[in-house]
């Protein structure tokens, strides 16, 4: 009796309260979007670089001095923009809103935490190098050369400031990253001395003008090259480790990937998800062995046995010549098989501008997209497709060999339809500017990787067994990527113990695995979105139809969960799976 009355009251309390804050609902929706917007302005008088990587121009004039000034002032700028979240109710949040709450509050958390324990500001030289925000500037034709360069040119008073205040800042560097600052900041004098000076020479701009700026391009350089030689005679004692260590590694991976999953347990999926993919990749490979061997004996090691019948499936693939036309046949095809299927819904009236790669994106072949940015929604969205034109034979054929006739079409449905491309038009329609500016990135890779297991499934290459073969190779390195970075951050894996993974487990060529070793002496944890977004994606499709049984839709999922927009895919499980 008595619990019965307790629960009377306590629902009484709740539906006068629910009816009491009606008002107040949308009330907090519209203070939270007017405050978002609000958000967004300081953010970017806080962060003018990044600001001008966005598109949003109104603060190109001003270069951050990366001092301790700045440092508290970010402190400042995250304290008082979490006590403006704290004062709005998440519960009383529309969906859409609550996402862009927590990926404020995060962005915010991860600048405290960033600045406070991590401080990569002191161990970090490649975070100093203005270089690639003088080339962007000057690339990007956003606004007439002679706005940019005037821009450029107020930018480049602080340079000199910039670099004492670089200097300054580093204790005991990282030896790797510490290289690495010292050959991208030696690059990027060119775009001073060349890209800056061709510009300036072919624009309007007036002779004083010209001079100034001839000047501060020689205080560039000159700041450019005290730096780098103060990296160099710091180089010998620098000895703290690239590895992140177990702490550092969780709270990076906490704040960037966003994930329901530690790291830890992430990396147990992954070392899971390995077996069981060299398991199919072994029944796979059996079964097409006589296909390609006829009645030679099968090797008794299972990975021997898998490599063999790989590189026999990898002569299937194109000529040179035909690597971009066979990509922009495929376009059609693909969306043909989403419509037929019925898997998602594509826009016709975004269509994709497939298009050969622009010169200054050369030397990367294969194929990328380049979205419009969030201050742009309407400017076209390319897939650049790289030509193999003046490779030598073995690089072209080693590359062509890598994304033969079944890796192509995995590449082209994970880059286009209906991965990244058929993503993005679903993104843009979600109208808010949080989504497109702290993107998450493990929603956005892990769609991707999703679409081609999900393609697969429903019969895209019709069940051969070279397409699933070729496929868990491919899926098998975003999971190795996955095992390779918490293994060398956190559980301290050697060199030779990294290249063994890739190349005898994951059947990766040795270049590509040198490459690697080296990407994630440089960087750490975001190897692991690919996977991460992968597994909570499949994870919440299993929930979805354990809890709606025959109700389950594929196309009804699909375009429920892309419409949340760029969101972590914790956030919109809860999301749906709170639904009735
Ligand atoms: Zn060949
Ligand atoms: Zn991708």
């Amino acid at each position: 009796m008595k619990t019965l009355a307790k629960i009377c009251i306590i629902a009484l309390v709740f539906s006068a309260c629910k009816t009491d804050k009606k008002p107040m609902v949308e009330n907090q929706n519209q203070d939270f979007e007017a405050y978002t917007q609000y958000f967004i302005d300081e953010l970017w008088k806080h962060n003018p670089e990044w600001a001008t990587y966005v598109g949003y121009h109104n603060y190109d004039s001003i270069l951050t001095i990366p001092n301790d000034e700045y440092l508290q002032k970010s402190l400042a700028f995250a304290k008082s923009h979490l006590d403006s979240l704290a004062s709005y109710d998440v519960s009383q949040l529309n969906p859409s809103n609550q996402i862009d709450y927590e990926l404020i509050k995060s962005t915010l958390e991860s600048n405290n935490w960033s600045t406070n324990t991590l401080k990569s500001h002191e161990w970090n030289p490649t975070s100093y190098n203005v270089s690639g925000l003088i080339a962007f500037m000057l690339n990007e034709q956003y606004a007439p050369l002679e706005t940019r360069l005037r821009d450029i040119s107020k930018r480049m008073q602080n340079i000199p400031k910039y670099y004492d205040a670089a200097a300054k800042n580093i204790k005991n560097p990282v030896k790797e990253l510490t290289n690495l600052a010292i050959q991208q900041n030696e690059g990027g004098l060119y775009v001073f001395k060349t890209t800056l000076m061709d510009s300036v020479n072919q624009s309007k701009l007036s002779d004083s003008e010209k001079s100034l700026l001839m000047s501060q391009t020689d205080a560039a350089l000159s700041s450019v090259e005290t730096f780098v030689s103060h990296l160099k005679s710091i180089l010998p004692e620098s000895s703290r480790s690239f590895r992140l260590g177990k702490d550092l590694y969780e709270a990076s991976f906490k704040y960037s990937i966003q994930s329901s999953y530690t790291a830890e347990e992430l990396y147990n999926l992954a070392m899971d998800r390995k077996t069981y993919l060299h398991q199919k990749m072994t029944e796979t490979s059996a079964q097409l062995w006589s296909k390609y061997y006829g009645n030679t004996p099968q090797p008794k090691d299972s990975l021997e046995l898998i490599s063999k019948v790989i590189s026999k499936v990898s002569e299937t693939h194109v000529k040179p010549e035909e690597f971009q036309s066979a990509i922009e046949a495929q376009i059609p095809e693909l969306e043909a098989f989403v419509k037929e299927k019925n898997l998602l819904y594509i826009d016709p009236s975004k269509p994709l501008v497939v298009r050969k790669e622009p010169a200054y994106m050369a030397g990367v072949a294969g194929a990328s997209i380049s979205a419009p940015g969030p201050y742009d929604k309407d400017g076209n969205t390319y897939y650049n497709v790289g030509s193999l034109e003046g490779w030598p034979a073995d690089k072209a054929e080693s590359y062509l060999r890598e994304y033969n006739h079944y890796m192509l079409q995995i590449l082209n449905i994970h880059e286009a339809i209906p991965g990244h491309y058929t993503q993005l038009v679903y993104a843009n329609k979600s109208p808010s500017l949080i989504k497109s500016i702290l993107a998450n990135g493990a929603m956005i890779e892990g769609w991707a990787v999703y679409t081609e297991q999900m393609m697969l499934e429903n019969g895209y290459g019709n069940n051969e067994p070279e397409m699933w073969l070729m496929w868990y190779k491919w899926n098998l390195r975003t999971v190795c990527n996955t095992i390779l970075d918490y293994s060398v951050h956190v559980k301290n894996m050697s060199k030779e113990e990294a290249i063994h993974l890739l190349v005898k487990e994951a059947f990766q060529e040795q270049a590509e695995a040198d490459g690697k070793w080296n990407r994630v002496n440089v960087s750490s944890v975001q190897l692991t979105s690919y996977f991460a977004g992968f597994v909570e994606i499949v994870a919440l499709r299993e929930k979805l139809k354990e809890k709606q049984g025959d109700a389950f839709d594929l196309k009804a999922f699909h375009e429920q969960f892309l419409s949340y927009g760029n969101a972590p895919v914790k956030d919109i499980s809860r999301l749906m799976l709170e639904e009735k």
